[in-house]
């Protein structure tokens, strides 16, 4: 067996044809920054989301540094982030030039855990930043609940939750869920550009205007520089790529949740705790846990099944993090241990992938007892 845990290659190939067509046409077009494929990709990730705007951006990093940046948050501010997410969400707070006030996740869903936000909050906290981890969306009504409450913005960071669903029967989505969202087109994200590529969308056109300023230096056009912005622009090559994969977003979600059901029925013996059986998620990851996770990921390799730790280090354990005091996170500590991720992304043989996890799992359970 030799199975990767992402075959970007495989994946894209599926669409060669498309892309090599629509790269053809940007070349051809004489425009490579925001052009009108840029103002179709927009339109058409708003009305995908169910929001009324998007804004394109070089990378969700930066979508979520300027929504806060537009948001009037920076110095002296506070923003609650998850303990237990990418390092990119803290470090969007940070060069906002605001401060990351970690919250402890739910230790089944791994998302942030509305019960604990509040004795975080304090009079210098501004928004909530909940991050749909793993593309499972987090508790968004009760986070929203507890924000308004208290009078703070919610930005989600949807960089793994591309067409998740919040509520089937109002068919609401990941992107419109709070007072806007972040999302990352990261090549190995489910809605994947060819290169780095992210976005905003929000229901406010005040908050969308000015993101399209800062993304730009701060002008409208080349003119009328009334903001300090920064250059965070989406480049017509990869809206154009991104629109080819958008008309298969759902097709390669709904395989995802295929691979997923596959796992579910063949792992639900092994010694693992299995992610949330959540299937509006969109399973940008399949996270399992192990006491001995370290051994099952090598015993996996040596059986030719890749796999990948999301995240091996919380981010107030980072050195970029290590100036401050920052209290004790158990559960985040223990998912960073524990914590494995499954290929899922591609047409693979799960069947027979999940047959070796869960044999794996219990050699290396039986070695460890
Ligand atoms: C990928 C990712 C980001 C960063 O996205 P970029 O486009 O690389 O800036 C932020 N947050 C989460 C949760 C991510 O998975």
């Amino acid at each position: 067996m030799n199975v990767a845990l992402l075959d970007l290659g495989a994946l894209n190939a599926q669409f060669a044809d498309e892309l090599v067509e629509a790269s053809a046409r940007v070349v051809r077009s004489g425009r490579y920054i925001l052009g009108p494929e840029v103002e179709a990709f927009e339109a058409e990730w708003a009305a995908y989301c169910g929001v009324e705007h998007c804004v394109g951006t070089a990378n969700a990093l930066e979508a979520l540094q300027m929504l806060l940046m537009a948001s009037g948050i920076g110095a002296g501010d506070e923003v609650i982030v998850p303990a237990n997410t990418y390092i990119a969400t803290w470090l969007a707070v940070t060069h906002a030039g605001a401060t990351p006030v970690p919250v402890e996740p739910d230790a089944l869903t791994m998302n942030l855990d509305p019960e604990r936000i509040e004795a975080a909050i304090t009079s210098r906290t501004r928004a909530i930043v909940a991050v749909h981890l793993y593309g499972l969306p987090a508790d968004m009504d009760a986070i929203s609940a507890i924000a308004a409450k208290h009078g703070l913005a919610v930005f989600e960071d949807a960089a793994q939750a591309h067409g998740a669903i919040y509520d089937k029967k109002k068919h609401t989505k990941a992107g419109a869920l709070g007072t806007a969202a972040a999302f990352s087109f990261y090549p190995s994200k489910n809605l994947g550009a060819l290169g780095d590529a992210g976005a905003v969308t929000t229901n406010s056109a005040g908050l969308a205007a000015q993101v399209r300023r800062m993304r730009n230096y701060g002008g409208v056009g080349r003119v009328d520089h009334r903001i300090v912005g920064i250059n965070s622009r989406l480049d017509e090559m990869q809206a154009a790529v991104l629109r080819v994969k958008l008309k298969h977003l759902d097709v390669m979600n709904y395989k995802r949740r295929l691979n997923a059901i596959t796992y579910f029925k063949r792992l639900k013996n092994a010694p693992l705790i299995l992610p949330p059986q959540h299937y509006n998620g969109v399973f940008h990851q399949f996270v399992v846990r192990s006491a001995c996770r370290d051994a099952l990921q090598a015993e996996l390799a040596r059986r030719g099944v890749d796999t990948h730790v999301h995240y091996p280090v919380p981010p107030y354990r980072e050195g970029a993090y290590s100036g401050r005091r920052w209290g004790s996170f158990p559960i985040a500590d223990a998912l960073a241990v524990t914590v494995l991720s499954l290929p899922i992304g591609n047409e693979i043989d799960v069947e027979a992938v999940a047959l070796e996890v869960a044999d794996a799992a219990m050699c290396v359970e039986a070695v460890a007892a």
